[in-house]
């Protein structure tokens, strides 16, 4: 199937998951979503209202702001917070963990099924109360990788 197709059949998903939801269907909303789907890695508020903005022109950074929080509360994106950092949005709602690049910042999904059902330790039963929970890791990203060697060999 071609990506475009998948594109769309995503976004009807959205729409239909507004619609349950109980919040009305917009263009804008329909963009906002798509174009946070489609930066596929965790994008920042700043990075979804560019896209957006490419689209719908008068579009605020306010409306998308609003919107991203407003998709996050029905579940139809996920959050990260960074530490240091702005909160990043996760298209992909399934169970997955991540590998965050501590150069550039790049959060890349990873799927591990035995991270998923971790048991929760009693230290941190004690806590509060866990909704979920994920497995971040923290490293260089292939790219990084390859700039650092390629430095490192041409000094
Ligand atoms: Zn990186
Ligand atoms: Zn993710």
């Amino acid at each position: 199937m071609a990506a475009d197709n998948e594109g769309r059949d995503q976004v009807e998903g959205f729409a239909a998951r507004l619609r349950d939801a109980g919040v009305k269907v917009t263009h804008q909303r329909l963009v906002i979503l798509r174009e946070t789907a489609a930066a596929g890695s965790h994008p920042d508020v700043e990075t979804v209202y560019r896209a957006v903005r490419q689209e719908l022109p008068t579009v605020s950074l306010d409306t998308v702001y609003r919107a991203l929080h407003l998709f996050a509360d029905l579940g139809l994106i996920g959050t990260l917070g960074l530490s240091g950092g702005r909160v990043r949005f996760d298209p992909n709602t399934g169970p997955h963990h991540h590998l965050v690049c501590s150069q550039c910042g790049e959060i890349q999904d990873f799927e591990e099924p035995g991270f998923d059902h971790l048991g929760l330790p009693a230290s941190a039963a004690g806590l509060g109360s866990v909704d979920s929970a994920h497995v971040e890791l923290r490293g260089l990203c292939a790219h990084c990788v390859r700039a650092r060697r390629s430095k490192t060999s041409s000094r």
